[in-house]
This record gives structure tokens, sequence and C-alpha cells, in this order.
């Protein structure tokens, strides 16, 4: 027997690539399936940014970079915080990264070990519960509420911080619900966090481009008081239609910054040469695509609140952000989980069961509009002949 360390047992995994693998292997046997599961954008990545790529391996930038990432990349970062957000990021504290997750893989290590607490949104990202199991930290959740529009609290946030708390992981515009916290919220648990100088920040901000109704995202970084602590957590993946490129960032405070460098180092040098030339080309370049595509969504978002509204037993909040709905199935009679495996297998409809997002979620489930509108009308008519015709298993 191979004698593995226990931490495997623990670890999870995201059940979104499981379902499209169903999904994938139902089509294949020549079902239509439509798939409202996994979280990616249904765009081809913007022309001006693959051209980037293919001449970057035209130029000969075929070999390893720096671990932290080519420094013009690490600059355009910096600068494109700097116009959005108007925060002053040193481009020494950006890190280059295969993607969003290995910033929360590498947070979640540097704090995590039995004995000590970490704060998680549930329902949430499950990659963070994933992680903060597998090192043996307690993983606490922090409840985002339909009543409160999907948002953190920062009242309720705050209640859970103890002693043992060493990392709260945030994340709005946030998956799977599309809530976005307001302003007013996180002012108020930025300056609660000030009574908590030694618990670090991990903020996710992957879908800070996609915030509608005329919002505007609020960027962590701009809390200067919890600058020592913050680890933000960032990408190219759906803001530019680019999450098979691995192409993301981190701003590292402090000495977490070595420590990335060096399990980067450890674990896989450098992120892809082509992608990070491409990266430079999406953050310099025309963000038009970028636009329409997140005005795409927004009109996706009305389509499918609209429709979801109209199906017996099921109501759906208006998300504020990100590309997904998260509808309350609880009147349906149905589990969350067995609606979504029998939607798929019955009805060739993918979605994702509010479970596999947290301990919180039951009577949920999530729907990803990241797919045509004909796409997700011809799905939710199939739910509604499926919920019509079928008893709740
Ligand atoms: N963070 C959140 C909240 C996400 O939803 C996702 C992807 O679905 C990620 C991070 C990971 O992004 P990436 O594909 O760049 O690793």
């Amino acid at each position: 027997m191979l004698r593995t360390i226990a931490a495997f047992d623990r670890i999870g995994e995201e059940n979104a690539f499981a379902v499209l693998a169903r999904a994938t292997e139902l089509a294949g046997q020549g079902r239509d399936i439509v798939n409202l599961g996994i979280g990616q954008p249904d765009f081809p990545t913007p022309p001006h940014i693959v051209e980037a790529a293919i001449k970057a391996l035209k130029d000969g930038h075929h070999g390893y970079t720096p671990a932290t990432g080519i420094k013009p990349l690490r600059e355009a970062v910096a600068a494109d915080l700097h116009k959005r957000f108007k925060v002053e990021v040193a481009p020494d504290t950006v890190m280059i990264m295969p993607g969003g997750k290995p910033t929360m893989f590498m947070s979640v290590l540097m704090f995590g070990e039995p004995g000590v607490d970490i704060l998680y949104p549930d329902p949430g990202f499950p990659i963070y519960r994933s992680m903060i199991e597998f090192t043996g930290a307690k993983p606490i959740p922090v409840p985002v509420r339909e009543e409160n529009g999907f948002a953190f609290s920062a009242e309720e946030t705050l209640k859970l911080i103890t002693p043992k708390t060493r990392l709260l992981i945030l994340n709005s515009p946030a998956n799977p619900t599309g809530g976005v916290t307001p302003k007013a919220e996180v002012d108020k648990l930025i300056a609660g966090l000030e009574k908590f100088p030694d618990v670090a920040v991990m903020s996710d901000e992957i879908y800070d481009h996609m915030v509608y109704d005329g919002e505007k995202h609020v960027c962590l970084l701009t809390y200067p008081s919890i600058r020592d602590r913050l680890i933000l957590l960032n990408g190219w993946s759906k803001t530019y239609a680019m999450t098979g490129w691995r192409l993301g960032y981190a701003v590292w405070p402090g000495k977490l910054y070595d420590y990335a460098r060096k399990l980067a180092v450890n674990l896989y040098s450098c992120v892809n040469a082509p992608s990070q030339y491409a990266g430079i080309a999406a953050l310099k370049g025309s963000q038009e695509e970028a636009r329409k595509m997140v005005a795409e969504f927004d009109r996706r978002r009305k389509v499918v609140v609209e429709g979801l509204n109209k199906l017996p037993g099921i109501s759906c909040a208006t998300p504020k952000g990100a590309f997904y709905a998260f509808p309350n199935i609880k009147r349906t009679g149905w589990k969350a989980k067995a609606l979504a495996s029998s939607l798929l297998e019955e009805a060739g409809v993918a979605i994702i069961g509010g479970p596999d997002f947290g301990v919180l979620a039951e009577g949920y489930v999530r729907l990803s509009y990241a797919n045509s509108t004909e796409n997700i009308l011809k799905a939710i008519d199939r739910m509604g002949e499926f919920l019509a015709s079928r008893k709740a298993a």
C-alpha cells in the first residue's frame, strides 16, 4: 500500500468540471445538451490578444521567464489597477500566476494548519473550502444570504473572528451567487478589521469587470488600513475570455511575495511566456471586446431572471455581478443536487446544485448565463416542462 498523507483524504474539487465531463459525454452520445454548468465566457479571446501570443512565439519567446512574471506585464497590471481604482501598486508586488486558482491555493497554504481557523464565503467558490481542509485548518463558513442580496454582512463576518482566525477570504462579485457587496458594507468590514491586525485578507476579485446597474467595483486595494495584509486575486480568465490560457495575477503584501515566488519556483517555474505577452495586449489594447461581452452578459442576466421567475416553485433574485444566477428552488420540493442531476440526465440541461458551493447552499442551484440567449431560453423551457411533468425525487 502506498502511504500518502491524510490531507489527500480531505482535499475536495470543483464539481462543475465533473458536470462538464458528463455533459460532454452525453453530447458525444448524440444528446442535445444545453450547458449552463461551467463558468466560462462563451466568447473567443479577442483577436488582438491571440495575435500578441502568436507574435511572442514567432519572436522567440520560448524560454523560462522570471518566476514572478515578465516585468512589462507586472507594470501593465500596476498601471491597470491605477487607471481603474486610483491605487498605487508597485510592480514588484505583482506576481503573474497561472490563473486565479493558484493564488487561493498559495494563500491558504501560507496560513492554514491544524488549530487555526480560516473564514470563507458560503455559498462560495468550492476551492476555498477544499484547500482549507487540505491544510488541516478549520473552515469557518461566512454565510452569504439571499435576503441580503448575496452580499456578505460585515457584522456577521466580524463576529466569526476569534484569536484562532488567520485568514479571511472574500469574493465580490461572487461565484456562485452573482452577489456584489455594497461599498458601505465593505467600509464597515474594513473598519472592523482594524481591530484584528493579525488577520490576513484574500480578496478574490476575478469578476471585477462584471458589475451591473451602473455600480462600480470596490477594490480592496483602495483601503490603506489593510494593505499590509491584503492578498489580491485577479486575472484574465473571465474579463478577456481566457480561461484556457491559464493567466492570472496576485498582489502579495510584504514577505508573502517571496513565499509565493518560492512556491512558483518549486512548483511550475513560471507562467508560459506567450500567455504573458497576450496579457500585456489585453490590458493595454482596446477594451471594446471586453466591454461588449459584459453588455451581452447584462442582457442575458435579465432574460435568465425573467425566465426563471416564471417557473413553478422557483424564485430568482437579480444577480448584481459575475455571470451566474442562483435561484431559490425550495418550493419545488426538489433537493438541489437531485434536481441538477435529473435535469442533466432527463432534460439535457446542465446546471450545478447549490451544495457543490457550500454547506449552506441547499435549496439553490447555479446557472451560468455565459451561453447564448437562445440556449438560455431553451434551457428554461426544458426546466419548465421537467418541473411540470416530474415529481420531486
Ligand atoms: N475565483 C472565482 C470566484 C472563480 O469563479 C474562478 C473560476 O471559476 C476562479 C477564481 C478561478 O479562475 P481561473 O480559471 O483563472 O483559475
